[in-house]
């Protein structure tokens, strides 16, 4: 499924302000080639301009977090029990 974009709300006029190619509606802000400005690929109320290779890097990117920030998270519920468990035992 592909992100929708503002291709079809800017206007030339827009694109010719902006130094944007047509086809597109952004800059990338990573690196600055032509792309697309649409939402974050991910849960974050953001928008942004990314090339299509960049918007990859990205939402990749965002994934890991989205799924090692959780496993951090359970880790710290099961281990801080166990610690709390162990130090009553050593005292
Ligand atoms: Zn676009
Ligand atoms: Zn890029």
């Amino acid at each position: 499924m592909k992100n929708p974009c503002y291709c079809d709300t800017i206007d030339n006029q827009y694109r010719e302000n902006n130094g944007i190619p047509l086809g597109y509606c952004g800059n990338c802000e990573v690196c600055g080639k032509p792309g697309h400005t649409q939402h974050f690929p991910g849960a974050v109320p953001y928008t942004g301009s990314w090339c299509d290779d960049c918007l990859k890097t990205v939402a990749r990117h965002y994934k890991l977090k989205a799924f090692v920030i959780p496993l951090l998270l359970v880790l710290l519920l099961v281990i801080a029990p166990i610690t709390g468990i162990l130090w009553r035992q050593v005292q």
